[in-house]
């Protein structure tokens, strides 16, 4: 009997199972009489496919700081580069880019120490 029959949940009807809606007062018996509207916002919101996006983030920001580390402020940026580099190692498929970015970085940290330390000699130097 459970199997072939249920209960409208408003004005408690015997009704049969495949009845969408009660023939005595009309309410949805779809979903065990829980109303429509709630069902969308209890739905889990898709998980962000983050791993790509973050990862070409960190290689973008990892070598904008390598480049800039030759210009200005060597020992912030090549360490940025270098820190986005170590970053990407993490992700899986990246980590030869996370590798190299992190060991150019250094390189450009170093590099743009050395051309400071000319430029600043050749400036200000005698
Ligand atoms: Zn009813």
């Amino acid at each position: 009997m459970e199997d072939r029959f249920k209960f409208c949940p408003k004005c408690g009807t015997q009704v049969a199972n495949d009845v969408a809606f009660c023939p005595k007062c009309g309410t949805n018996l779809t979903g065990e009489g829980m109303p429509d509207t709630t069902s969308q916002q209890d739905a889990p919101v898709p998980a962000k496919p983050e791993k790509s996006p973050n990862a070409a983030l960190l290689i973008t920001l990892g070598w904008i700081s390598a480049v800039i580390s030759l210009l200005f402020v060597p020992i912030l940026f090549g360490a940025a580069g270098a820190f986005c580099g170590y970053r990407l190692t993490r992700f899986p498929g990246n980590r030869t880019a996370g590798v190299v970015l992190m060991v150019f970085a250094i390189l450009f940290g170093v590099v743009g120490v050395i051309m400071g330390a000319i430029v600043g000699s050749t400036l200000y130097g005698s």
